[in-house]
């Protein structure tokens, strides 16, 4: 799948707008014309708005995965356990019956994975059902019987994922993948002076990791070089590597050359959040914001991939706008990677202490 953007037709361009447009997005004249145009643009902003994603009004590989979980309904196709996980629709509704029914379904990620497993033979178990871990035709069944325990469920947030998670103290012993973004083909933003993404992102990430190797972390990278890295790629590394923690490194642009400031990003899908990797980002963005001419804005929740798919805390940092001319010329100060790799240890540091 390629990327997709304003202007650009084909059979692709078609099957996106079939499936936005049996989500009840609205295409207007433009209908299923195979050209992605300014109302299928607007379409898109809005399916990515609504689900948590960058809103670029682009179809990336992140926008396109969503895109076609989001069509899934319970009861479309079998569901149990395998690799690669189903994920969906269906299985984030199936996760929010079970853990409203009681069973530890897991976090709301929409991936069908080892506590679903278990959660649905617990369930199955209780229900009288055969307990083979398959959603069939019975079991949806007896979910859809007790369908009525979903009133009252708006707005309420459910236990943090990372529950039980951050028992570490130290940085010592902690496994720690480093995710710099973009790379090879993939620059990321270009500043004015012709600053790129991808080698900020790079640089800083190996002195990130050479620092806390040296506390005693064990340190996995998703590049070590200037090379083209697929999202799912990355997010794979992290759970080969049993990551305990992913900090992904972005650096942030906007159109309006005033935006500044450090900005750190979590899961969030919904109601329910990451509230460890809501705390980190707090943390880390807190020192890092230090680097940027206008500070730390905040920590934002979204539903990227790259927060979504591991099972350990994930946080995405971007220290400065590139975008911006202050930042831009703070970024090629002599000592910068080293001051922002410094202080991404030393927000983990606190982090750590305090959590
Ligand atoms: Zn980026």
């Amino acid at each position: 799948m390629r990327t997709l953007t304003l202007g650009d037709r084909g059979k692709e361009v078609s099957d996106v707008q079939k499936r936005l447009h049996a989500l009840g997005y609205e295409l207007g004249n433009e209908g299923l014309d195979g050209f992605l145009g300014p109302r299928s643009q607007l379409a898109l902003r809005a399916f990515q708005q609504e689900r948590g994603l960058l809103v670029d009004g682009v179809l990336g590989p992140n926008t396109w995965r969503e895109l076609v979980e989001a069509g899934c309904a319970l009861g479309d196709r079998l569901l149990y356990l395998r690799v690669p996980n189903f994920r969906g629709d269906d299985v984030l509704a199936l996760q929010v019956k079970l853990n409203l029914l009681g069973f530890n379904a897991g976090p709301e990620r929409g991936i069908f994975d080892g506590p679903v497993e278990r959660a649905l033979i617990d369930f199955q178990r209780n229900a009288g059902l055969p307990s083979d871990g398959m959603v069939g035709d019975d079991t949806l069944a007896k979910l859809d019987a007790l369908r009525k325990a979903e009133s009252g469920r708006e707005g309420k947030k459910i236990p943090d994922r990372d529950e039980g998670f951050a028992r570490a103290t130290s940085l010592a012993g902690t496994v720690i993948v480093i995710d710099p973004g973009h790379g090879g083909q993939d620059a990321g933003v270009i500043s004015a002076s012709g600053r790129k993404e991808k080698d900020l992102t790079l640089a800083a990430g190996l002195r990130l990791a050479e620092l806390l190797r040296a506390e005693g972390s064990r340190v996995v990278m998703t590049r070590r070089s200037d090379q083209t890295v697929p999202l799912y790629v990355r997010t794979d590394a992290a759970e080969t590597a049993g990551a305990d923690y992913l900090v992904s490194l972005h650096f942030n642009s906007h159109s309006d050359s005033a935006a500044a400031g450090a900005a750190g990003y979590f899961f969030q899908r919904s109601h329910y959040y990451s509230e460890h990797g809501a705390r980190l980002s707090d943390y880390i963005g807190a020192e890092v914001g230090r680097l940027s001419s206008a500070g730390f804005i905040a920590s934002l929740g979204r539903n990227f991939a790259v927060l979504r798919e591991p099972t350990g805390i994930a946080v995405m940092i971007e220290p400065l706008f590139l975008s911006n001319p202050t930042d831009d010329a703070l970024a090629g100060r002599a000592d910068y990677v080293e001051r922002l790799a410094r202080a991404v240890v030393a927000g983990f540091a606190r982090y750590l202490a305090r959590a």
